[in-house]
């Protein structure tokens, strides 16, 4: 039997490689080189083209480009209504954001549980956590993969609850054959560098409804608008605006924007090698029985932001410190996606306990996220495939 390296054999890899790293070429240089020379640093002609852009690729009515992926949460629950006293449902396994955009509006966030198969938020657990006081669910796409959107459609409609995509990691991916953006009530993205495509920092949101819309664009710049038809009364003149709500300032500047429509043109390219190396990962894991692959459901084309493996405690001698630390002694540096939500000290603080979600709680003890972004080769992939099938037959139990 092979000898993993932290037991005394030899590294599979020489040199040390990450989980993620984002993919730039001369036409994203370019592209943002072009804006540095133009007259509109921000709020200029870019940002107009990108959401235009979104829109194409995601199927919504509108798009609004804002700072970064959390601000697009924020203004997305702006947006819905939420504020004091209301409760918003949400998944502890995912960035502590799709919690917090609840508590910046001074609302509740409530955990429900998780699939044990798909790992995406459980439309059962959803039900069973609505009150009376239930104004939102954010469901994460958790990894890329589409949530049960039908099924969670219906129990919103059912009570009257905005729903929310959180799709920091889906964009590409379809629902049904429609892309995740166009389907919620509204879908949030993120463009930080681990994710599919990068803005550098950079978010949008997406939304068929031209209110929710006219809300999005006011939050997200100071409240402020120079549509007569939302002001108190007739403008003094062409300088005249007004402030109608307290708002942010969470705008994208025209460079980001460049940028990322550069990035948005090979989308395409990205997600299918994407999928061309999940394939093959879960293929080889697959036939490793101290391991398991996220199941994905039939109606999920997913574009895949993150790989994740979870092992079986009870088929192995090492935990997940274990296994993630013998994969660190290959050069191969993992993560883990996620922390349950309400473990952080902030939310124990708030009285949030171990013990909400059992099934997020085990999946936690159990997961490492595995290099995955488009430029590795099929060289990585083979070393990262033999450096889990070595340690997990070595620590076989
Ligand atoms: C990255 C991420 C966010 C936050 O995006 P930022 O652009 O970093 O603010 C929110 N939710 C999820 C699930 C994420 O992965």
């Amino acid at each position: 039997m092979e000898k993993p390296a932290i037991a005394g054999g030899t590294p599979v890899r020489d040199k040390k490689f990450f989980y993620g790293h984002q993919y730039l070429d001369e036409a994203d240089y370019q592209a943002v080189l072009g804006v540095l020379k133009s007259d509109a640093l921000t709020c200029g002609p870019k940002i107009t083209e990108l959401e235009e852009k979104i829109c194409r690729i995601t199927g919504a009515k509108y798009a609004v480009a804002v700072s970064n992926g959390t601000a697009a949460l924020h203004v997305a629950c702006l947006a819905a209504g939420i504020g004091e006293g209301d409760e918003v449902i949400t998944t502890p396994i995912t960035f502590a954001a799709s919690a917090n955009c609840a508590l910046y509006c001074g609302a509740r966030p409530v955990f429900a549980d998780i699939d044990e198969k798909t790992w995406n938020i459980d439309p059962e657990s959803v039900r069973a956590h609505v009150t009376g006081r239930t104004k939102a669910v954010v469901a994460v796409d958790y990894t890329g993969q589409s949530t049960r959107l039908d099924e969670l459609q219906k129990i919103c409609r059912e009570h009257k609850l905005v729903l929310i995509t959180d799709g920091a990691h889906s964009m590409g991916t379809k629902y049904k054959g429609r892309p995740t953006g166009s389907i919620a009530d509204m879908t949030t993205f993120s463009f930080h560098p681990v994710k599919t495509v990068t803005s550098g920092e950079g978010g949008a949101i997406t939304t068929n409804d031209p209110a929710l819309y006219q809300r999005l664009t006011l939050y997200k710049a100071h409240g402020i608008t120079r549509d007569p038809s939302l002001m108190s009364r007739s403008p003094e003149g062409p300088w005249y605006y007004e402030q109608v709500e307290l708002g942010y300032n969470y705008r994208m500047t025209d460079i980001q924007a460049a940028l990322l429509i550069s990035q948005l043109d090979k989308l395409d390219r990205f997600s299918r090698r994407r999928k061309e190396i999940v394939a093959r990962y879960n293929e080889a894991f697959s036939r490793i029985p101290q391991v398991t692959v996220q199941e994905e459901i039939p109606e999920s084309d997913t574009t895949r932001h993150l790989y994740v493996l979870r092992i079986k405690p009870e088929a192995l001698t090492i935990d997940r410190k274990g296994f993630f630390d013998a994969l660190g002694a290959e050069n191969i540096v993992c993560n883990v996606h996620y922390i349950p939500t309400y473990y952080f000290p902030y939310y124990q603080k708030l009285g949030y306990r171990k013990g909400l979600c059992p099934k997020a709680e085990k999946l936690y003890d159990e997961i490492l996220t595995l290099p995955l972004y488009y430029a590795m080769t099929d060289q990585d992939v083979e070393d990262v495939i033999r450096a889990v099938e070595r340690i997990a037959a070595y620590y076989a139990r």
